[in-house]
Order: structure tokens, then C-alpha cells, then sequence
């Protein structure tokens, strides 16, 4: 029987890799961390809910990628770039295949962009992952949601809608073939964090969000933040590989509602659109002009010839769900 310090000293405890930023990692009452200096320090928190946020049973390997994922997506969607991490782990027992395939997955994706796991809680109690992510970036440099501006772009990386098709393949609403399910479901269980995009968009784009729970809803959280509305080219927006496959009514329904994308919105004045496609191509990620801001409070979706669509694409909501 592994205790819990057998466990946080086999599967979560290593020597940093990062000596300049970590100065003390797991092991101590605290963790010390050295930001760059003149640094801001970038803070976020994500939880994952067993049967809520993941299916009972779900892969540990792909678990731990996709807890550590949709944390580093929040910073990527600051502009800040990734220092270190915090995990507080709730688990039933202490299952070493179930741990060696979760630390493999997080701390793989870790050593991807340098995030060190630097401390933590471990107790029992239903399965429950609570991440908290440390990042820097420079005063002034952040991409903030009250930062969108009339006339502004909007941009959005990557492609939307597959993870969310997976989910109706999952839940049965749709018909999938395997092949399809099979292709689209790494985009709902291993999240591509867009921490290069975010990090090169700083100083150049204006406003930023992580698409979770849905483009529609989370632009809204921009415009709301940012005392603007916007206009979106319903059909513009790129949809994943499975998804575009689909029609179009679909296509419509999943890109601008569907959830679990982890892709970035963002919005940069029009005379920045070459330095944006520049970042794009040095991160590596596609990006694709999908809209405008607007000073008239309120999304309009249009199609492709610029006409008003009555759609009404609503996102997710953890307390308002039927
Ligand atoms: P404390 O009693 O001070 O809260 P703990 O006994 O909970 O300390 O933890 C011992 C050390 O192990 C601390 O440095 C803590 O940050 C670290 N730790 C605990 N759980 C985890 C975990 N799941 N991942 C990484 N580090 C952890
Ligand atoms: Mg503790």
C-alpha cells in the first residue's frame, strides 16, 4: 500500500528542470519560484470533475494531458508564458497504474513548455484534479478581455467544433463512424494548449480568450468586458477536419457553440494583421479572421454574403443546464 508520500515522491517529484525559475520545488512547506524580472506574475486555476468534466474511467494518461492543458490554454490566452504549476489531487485509492499513466501525461506535456511542477495536495476522496498554473509577462503585455476595441479584428486559431462532435458521438445525438470518432477525439481528450500563439500575440493583439465552453459565449465575455459588440462571418469559421464534412447547419451549430476547442479568440487593430500572421506562422498555429469588433453593443452573426442569420447560439453553463 503506496502512502501519500510514497506517492508524491514516485510520481510527482522531480529534480527541476528549471533551476533559474524554480528555486525550490516539491517538497517544502512552499514551493519558491523566480519570475523574470520586471515579470508580472500570470495566476490561474482549473478544476476537472470526475463525471462531470471527464467520463468515470477516463484514459489517466490523456486525463493528465488534458489537466494540465486546459490550465496552460488560460495562460496562453493571457499572453503570459508558463513558469510553473501547482496539482491538488483528490483520489479514491492509491492505484499505481492509474498514477503512472496521469504523471506520464501531465508531466509530459509539462516538459513540452517548460511548466515545472512545483508543489501540491494529495488527499482521498472522489477523483478530482485542481491545477493551478504560474505564468510572466511583461506590464502592459497581457491580452485582457476589457481590451477589445471598435474596428479591431477577430481572430481565431486552429479549427472549432471537433471535440464537440466527438461529445455527440459519445452521447449518441449523432451518428459517428469509428473512423470519425476515432479522428476527432483527440481534440475532446488531448487538448492542444496554443501557448506559442498566446505568447507571440502579446504586445500585438489586443484582447484574448481560450474558447472552452464555446466561441459565441466566450467572445460574449470579451464584448461584455470590453463595452463593444462584434460582428462574426458565420461561415468563415473554421471548423475541424470531421466537422467540415458535415453541413452546414452543423457546421454553423458546433464552431460557434460547441465546447472543449481550446483554441484562442482574439481580437488586434486591422493595421497589426501582418505582424499577427507573422506570430501565427513562428508559432506554428493557423490562424483565421473570422469577424469584427464593433462599438454597438451585441454579437451579429452573418453568412457568407453579409447578410443577419437569426441564429442564436447559446454556450455552456455549468449552473443553467437542463
Ligand atoms: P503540507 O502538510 O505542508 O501541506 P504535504 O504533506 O501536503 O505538505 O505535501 C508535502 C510536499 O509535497 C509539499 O511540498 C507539497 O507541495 C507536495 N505535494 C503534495 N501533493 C502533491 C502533488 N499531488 N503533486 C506535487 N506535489 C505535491
Ligand atoms: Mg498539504
Amino acid at each position: 500500500m503506496l502512502s501519500e508520500f510514497d506517492l508524491i515522491a514516485r510520481y510527482f517529484t522531480r529534480t527541476p528542470r528549471r533551476s533559474d525559475t524554480t528555486v525550490l520545488g516539491v517538497g517544502d512547506d512552499c514551493a519558491l519560484l523566480a519570475p523574470p524580472p520586471g515579470a508580472q506574475l500570470a495566476i490561474s486555476s482549473d478544476m476537472l470533475v470526475e463525471g462531470r468534466h471527464f467520463f468515470p474511467g477516463a484514459d489517466p494518461k490523456a486525463l493528465g494531458h488534458k489537466s494540465l492543458a486546459v490550465n496552460l490554454s488560460d495562460l496562453a490566452a493571457m499572453g503570459a508564458r508558463p513558469l510553473g504549476f501547482t496539482l491538488a489531487l483528490a483520489l479514491p485509492e492509491a492505484e499505481p497504474d492509474w498514477l503512472a499513466g496521469f504523471s506520464a501525461g501531465l508531466l509530459a506535456l509539462a516538459d513540452l513548455h517548460g511548466c515545472e511542477l512545483i508543489g501540491g495536495d494529495t488527499t482521498r476522496g472522489p477523483l478530482n484534479i485542481c491545477i493551478t498554473v504560474f505564468g510572466a509577462v511583461m506590464p502592459g503585455q497581457a491580452l485582457r478581455r476589457d481590451a477589445a476595441r471598435p474596428g479591431d479584428d477577430v481572430w481565431i486559431s486552429g479549427s472549432l467544433g471537433d471535440a464537440r462532435l466527438a461529445l455527440a458521438g459519445y452521447r449518441q445525438e449523432l451518428a459517428l463512424t469509428p473512423q470519425e470518432l476515432d479522428e476527432a477525439a483527440p481534440r475532446m481528450h488531448r487538448p492542444t494548449p496554443r501557448v506559442a500563439l498566446g505568447t507571440a500575440l502579446a504586445g500585438i493583439a489586443h484582447a484574448a480568450i481560450d474558447i472552452s465552453d464555446g466561441l459565441a459565449g466566450d467572445l460574449g465575455h470579451i464584448l461584455k468586458r470590453s463595452g463593444v459588440g462584434a460582428e462574426l462571418d458565420a461561415d468563415a469559421l473554421p471548423a475541424g477536419p470531421v466537422l467540415a464534412r458535415r453541413d452546414a447547419a452543423l457546421r454553423r451549430e458546433y464552431t460557434l457553440a460547441g465546447g472543449d476547442d481550446y483554441e484562442l479568440c482574439f481580437t488586434a487593430p486591422t493595421e497589426r494583421r501582418e505582424e499577427v500572421l507573422a506570430a501565427a506562422l513562428a508559432a506554428g498555429t493557423p490562424v483565421t479572421r473570422v469577424g469584427r469588433i464593433a462599438a454597438e453593443p451585441g454579437l451579429r452573426l452573418l453568412d457568407r454574403d453579409g447578410r443577419p442569420l437569426a441564429l442564436q447560439p447559446t454556450s455552456f453553463d455549468h449552473f443553467s443546464e437542463t
